[in-house]
């Protein structure tokens, strides 16, 4: 880690703090991210591995975030870990406590940096000194490039399980939108807390994982998708739930109670309950700016059924992309 200068802390993530730091040979920026992969005695787990090499090979894409490296951190000996501490320097502040004294060895992922996120630059636009809609050709551009990444993802059979603003990374310069925070050590379920005791923001949650089906599959993200697309519109969540209940109703409440014949199963699924029933709501109000073309690709990617929901490489060629140049991609 001493080929790293440790700059500020960027952000939260679920399962950890990242940091953006400089290359000191290169002088590249980049994003360190500690990661929950912990090594035991046998050294790396196989699951840690595995998980990596699936990032190695997914950043490959233009469209996630790049992995330059994974740094492996030997916080064994009391000695070496001092050391490292010391090599850190009075600026990086903290995060080698843990080390000194026999603290378990790390592996740290070493990211290409961007300078902003979707949500920062979705807020940039709602609140500051210059609040305006992000223009209609940038939602365009950046859905258009979410999806890229996402049908990559599925593609190798990778689900997210948790897009949200905060995990797609944006070069404002260059208009480029890239997925980060892939599923590392998420197998089965994302947390509902993290590590700081942060609620887990459940805004884009799938009412399938919201009402505790035990099966589901690359329609959660497309389900997300949609409730990024429609917030880059709005400029604001379209179901900001503050818990699980209250996330179900304002899905219910815009696109109506659903019922057995629009997803057959869903009174069966864990977590059902009789709820009020609403009516569906005409979706174009809650997206004003949006035309027919947008209202229709948002309206498959909010489907009930998780089966009928529009993959990612379907909106890929949805109507709505076909005034954007595509040879840029
Ligand atoms: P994550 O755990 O990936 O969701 O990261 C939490 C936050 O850290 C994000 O919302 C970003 O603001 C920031 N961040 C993560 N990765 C990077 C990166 N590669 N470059 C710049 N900022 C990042």
């Amino acid at each position: 880690m001493e080929k790293y200068e440790k700059l500020e802390k960027v952000g939260e993530g679920t399962y950890g703090k990242v940091y953006k730091a400089k290359d000191k040979a290169t002088g590249q920026l980049v994003a360190l991210k500690k990661t929950r992969l912990e090594m035991d005695e046998e050294g790396v787990p196989p699951t840690a591995l595995r998980e990596v090499s699936l990032l190695q090979l997914l950043s490959q894409s233009l469209y996630v975030v790049r992995l330059l490296s994974v740094e492996h951190v030997d916080g064994g000996s009391k000695r070496k870990a001092a050391a490292a501490a010391a090599a850190e320097g009075a600026g990086a502040g903290e995060g080698h406590g843990g080390a000194v004294g026999g603290g378990k060895p790390m592996l740290y992922l070493v990211f290409e940096y961007l300078d902003t996120d979707l949500k920062k630059f979705i807020d940039s636009h709602r609140k500051g000194p210059n609040p305006r809609p992000v223009p209609a050709a940038t939602v365009q551009n950046f859905l258009y490039q979410l999806l890229k990444g996402v049908a990559h993802c599925h593609s190798h059979g990778v689900l997210h399980r948790d897009l949200k603003p905060q995990n797609l990374l944006v070069d404002k310069e260059k208009g480029i939108l890239k997925i980060a925070d892939l599923g590392l050590g998420r197998a089965f379920t994302v947390p509902l807390k993290s590590y700081t005791h942060e609620v887990v923001t459940l805004w884009y949650r799938a009412p399938e994982v919201l009402l505790g089906s035990a099966h589901y599959s690359i329609g959660v993200d497309m389900w997300s998708v949609g409730c990024i697309f429609a917030e880059m519109v709005r400029r604001q969540a379209l179901f900001p739930g503050d818990s699980e209940f209250q996330q179900l109703l304002h899905i219910f409440r815009l696109l109506g109670t659903p019922t057995e014949k629009q997803w057959p199963g869903v009174t069966t699924l864990r977590d059902w309950h009789v709820y009020p029933q609403w009516e569906p709501q005409n979706l174009a109000r809650a997206v004003p700016s949006l035309g027919p073309d947008g209202v229709d690709l948002l309206s498959k990617m909010l489907k009930y059924d998780p089966a009928e929901r529009i993959s990612a490489k379907a909106a890929l060629d949805h109507p709505f992309f076909d005034s954007l140049d595509k040879s840029q991609f």
